[in-house]
């Protein structure tokens, strides 16, 4: 959920003058429009289709249907491509409003699944999370230089193999140490860490710490497992990777 101090989740990644917008939760895309206008984004990813990661696409329909100063005109090829589990075009046409099915999101968008490939400049591979719903991690390369994001998930090897030497892990660390730990949704700091060791990653950049949570607390755990460098990611931070 997005906090006093922070949006929900939304990751911009570029290269190449390319612009990549991973996952779009509440209030990303008010934030979104400080760097880029939402018309000249190339691409989307979605993780998966919890609203902390997907709901501001009912916002991004509203810019692109009635942007007052030619967002739809100006779309890449007519549309912006949309990478997100199956049921990602229902999940948004509901949420957006239950009662018009017909928004023709197919103008707006061009849907489809997550599948290992080239994308602009990028290629980017995917692994199925542990978390209650198809959630997809996704690792972005590009010049030999490579970032991996867990999305949301549990304790996942496949996190750690999807991971495993990259320059950076943007890993999630949602449980807190007052937290009732619930199996195979969240990880806490410590095991963001253990991840983040287990993949020999360069650094690990920890995310989607909720309001009720210690930044501080879920940092120095991820730290302390991890043992490299670690970072406790801020709203409109910038990383080179
Ligand atoms: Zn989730
Ligand atoms: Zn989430």
């Amino acid at each position: 959920m997005p906090g006093p101090n922070s949006p929900a989740s939304g990751y911009l990644v570029e290269a190449e003058g390319y612009r990549l917008l991973v996952d779009l939760g509440h209030g990303a895309f008010g934030m979104l429009q400080r760097y880029v206008d939402p018309a000249a984004v190339d691409a989307i990813v979605i993780t998966h289709l919890h609203a902390d990661h997907c709901i501001d696409l009912t916002a991004y329909i509203v810019a692109l249907r009635y942007g007052g100063h030619g967002y739809r005109a100006a779309l890449p090829e007519g549309r912006i491509p949309l990478i997100g589990p199956a049921g990602t075009r229902d999940r948004l046409e509901a949420a957006y409003d239950p009662y018009a099915r017909k928004l023709g999101l197919h103008e707006l968008f061009g849907f489809s699944t997550p599948v290992d490939g080239e994308l602009g400049p990028f290629r980017l591979s995917y692994a199925t999370m542990n978390h209650p719903i198809p959630t997809a991690a996704v690792r972005i390369e590009q010049g030999g230089r490579s970032l991996v994001y867990s999305g949301d998930t549990g304790e996942c090897d496949d996190l750690v193999t999807l991971a495993t030497g990259a320059d950076a892990l943007l890993c999630e660390a949602s449980v807190g140490p007052d937290d009732e730990y619930i199996p195979d949704l969240h990880l806490t700091g410590k095991q963001a860490g253990e991840h983040a060791r287990r993949a020999g990653v360069g650094r690990l950049l920890v995310t989607h710490i909720p309001p009720w949570v210690s930044r501080e607390v879920a940092g120095g755990e991820a730290d302390a497992a991890f043992g490299g460098p670690t970072d406790v990611v801020s709203p409109a931070d910038e990383y080179e990777i």
